[in-house]
């Protein structure tokens, strides 16, 4: 039964317009203050290079880790109103720059494939700004999908291009 009772969920912060850490604090802040939303915990704050769509600004990530009682796509609606709120537009390229980017990446040990949702998601293991962040609050997480922990992910990533360096607090 997944309809009752609080669900671990992982989710990746992102943005590369404005005010990058401000939006992402900002997102944080508007998700850990909903009265459905407990224990969460914030990973380190990266930067990082952009990949897929290249010629863009570099990005400020991290991840959260956090229960909630929502169900997945009234999770995904929660996260697609903040990153409005943030201020973000309809994206003209994809993977190109946004104000704010809350994407889900584990919901539990759920599997999800709808057109609207897809958890875990599809490219989280070969993203290194989505699994250093993971890595850095649940090593030991195992991708449902994969059977692997998502240390061993990131461990097996061998892509330079991607760089990722901490940002001191
Ligand atoms: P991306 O984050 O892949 O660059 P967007 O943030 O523009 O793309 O999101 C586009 C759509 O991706 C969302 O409206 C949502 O319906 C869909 N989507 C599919 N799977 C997920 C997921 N795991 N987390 C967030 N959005 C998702
Ligand atoms: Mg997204």
């Amino acid at each position: 039964m997944h309809s009752s009772g609080q669900h671990t969920v992982f989710i990746s912060v992102g943005a590369n317009l404005g005010d990058k850490m401000g939006n992402c604090r900002f997102g944080i802040a508007q998700l850990s203050a909903r009265a459905d939303v407990d224990q969460v915990v914030v990973s380190p704050f990266y930067r990082t290079a952009p990949v897929d769509y290249l010629d863009q600004d570099w990005f400020v990530n991290a991840a959260l880790r956090l229960t909630t009682r929502q169900a997945p796509l009234e999770l995904l609606d929660t996260l697609i109103a903040i990153q409005k709120q943030a201020g973000r537009q309809e994206d003209k390229i994809r993977y190109g720059p946004r104000v704010l980017d809350l994407d889900i990446i584990f919901y539990a040990d759920r599997v999800i494939r709808e057109p609207r949702l897809e958890v875990p998601h599809p490219r989280m293991h070969k993203r290194r700004f989505v699994l250093q962040p993971i890595c850095d609050i649940e090593p030991a997480f195992i991708h449902p999908v994969r059977g692997q922990t998502v240390q061993a992910l990131l461990d097996r990533l061998d892509d330079d291009q991607q760089e990722i360096f901490p940002i001191d607090a």
